[in-house]
């Protein structure tokens, strides 16, 4: 499991320095590359998304079965955490004041990419590809983040659940697989 999400982690991370890049060109008002690139960026986030996504569902759940951000990143240090949140609120300041320049965000393949059009979408990106960055590597740093979340068997299994529902075998939880609600 984690020889596949190690992959998918690099890739997020070198999504994350090609994002600020372009970010810091765009903020001077330059573009480094052409629009291929940019089309290249967006389907990227996908492609990080999707490990991202099922890594989240396998770990990111607090004792009563809710999504938990703060479980999802468990295995992240706290200087990481809070980047990523700083991101994404970057990102959305990002994109008010873009729309308050009066930048026309949308372009077509082929168009070659304004350096505000540049400036909104890499906001988005730096939050994508950092976020989905952050997941996969609080699994990666701490693994028995995916360990509590199966059985012995391999069968997944919710935090707060006794025993497993597809082999009814009794789960042994210690005290650091289990946060307190709340
Ligand atoms: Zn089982």
């Amino acid at each position: 499991m984690i020889t596949i999400v190690i992959p998918f982690m690099v890739l997020a991370g070198l999504g994350l320095l090609i994002s600020v890049t372009f970010h810091v060109f765009a903020l001077v008002g330059r573009v480094p590359l052409g629009g291929n690139v940019f089309m290249a960026m967006n389907f990227g986030i996908f492609a990080i998304w999707l490990p991202a996504a099922f890594v989240f569902q396998r770990i990111g759940r607090d004792p009563s079965g809710r999504p938990s951000w703060k479980q999802a990143l468990a295995g992240c240090p706290r200087w990481m955490r809070y980047a990523m949140f700083g991101l994404l609120g970057y990102a959305f300041l990002n994109f008010l004041l873009c729309t308050a320049a009066g930048t026309a965000p949308h372009h077509s393949a082929g168009d070659p990419v304004s350096p505000g059009s540049l400036r909104l979408f890499s906001g988005h990106w730096m939050a994508f590809y950092g976020i989905g960055f952050a997941i996969l590597f609080s699994v990666v740093r701490d693994r028995s983040l995916l360990a509590a979340a199966n059985c012995p068997s391999g069968h997944p299994v919710n935090p707060s659940a006794s025993f497993c529902p597809a082999c009814g075998v009794p789960l042994v939880r210690t005290k650091a697989d289990i946060s307190k609600p709340g």
